[in-house]
């Protein structure tokens, strides 16, 4: 059982900003920026590999709601929502959760997305040949 079961499960505390049947949104404890949420499905599923189109498309748009919320209601300036999925992705809670991280100034988080020499003409034409989508 992860941490997050627990949450809904009202075991250990959470900070809730908003619930219905399906999902809850809660404060992360480490608050990257202010107001950083978690959304999770309150059926248990790993990630967004595994959880239904149904539940991902519903946590998507949940996700808009509230980051939508932020920037009106909040003072947010942006916003970027994230899901990580796997541990090599960053994940740490075996239970889908899509971070809501509302921006206010341009440092408090900084995701860098190093450059890689690649051949792109090679690698498109790799993908386009292995991948079905
Ligand atoms: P991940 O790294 O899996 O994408 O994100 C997991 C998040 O859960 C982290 O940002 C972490 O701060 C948050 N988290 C872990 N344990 C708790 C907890 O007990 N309560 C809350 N509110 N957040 C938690």
């Amino acid at each position: 059982m992860t941490i997050f079961k627990k949450i809904i499960d009202n075991d250990i505390p959470s900070k809730v900003i908003y619930e219905d049947e399906k999902y809850l949104a809660f404060l992360d404890i480490s608050q990257a920026s202010k107001g950083h949420t978690l959304i999770i499905p309150k059926d248990e599923t790993e990630s967004v590999l595994t959880a239904s189109v149904e539940t991902v498309a519903e946590m998507n748009v949940l996700a808009q709601r509230i980051a939508k919320a932020f920037m009106k209601d909040f003072g947010a300036k942006g916003v970027n929502i994230l899901t990580n999925a796997k541990e090599i992705a960053g994940q740490t809670v075996d239970h889908y959760h899509i971070h809501v991280l509302p921006r206010y100034d341009e440092n408090e988080i900084n995701f860098s997305f190093k450059e890689n020499k690649v051949d792109l003409d090679k690698l498109h034409h790799d993908i386009k040949e292995k991948l079905n989508i």
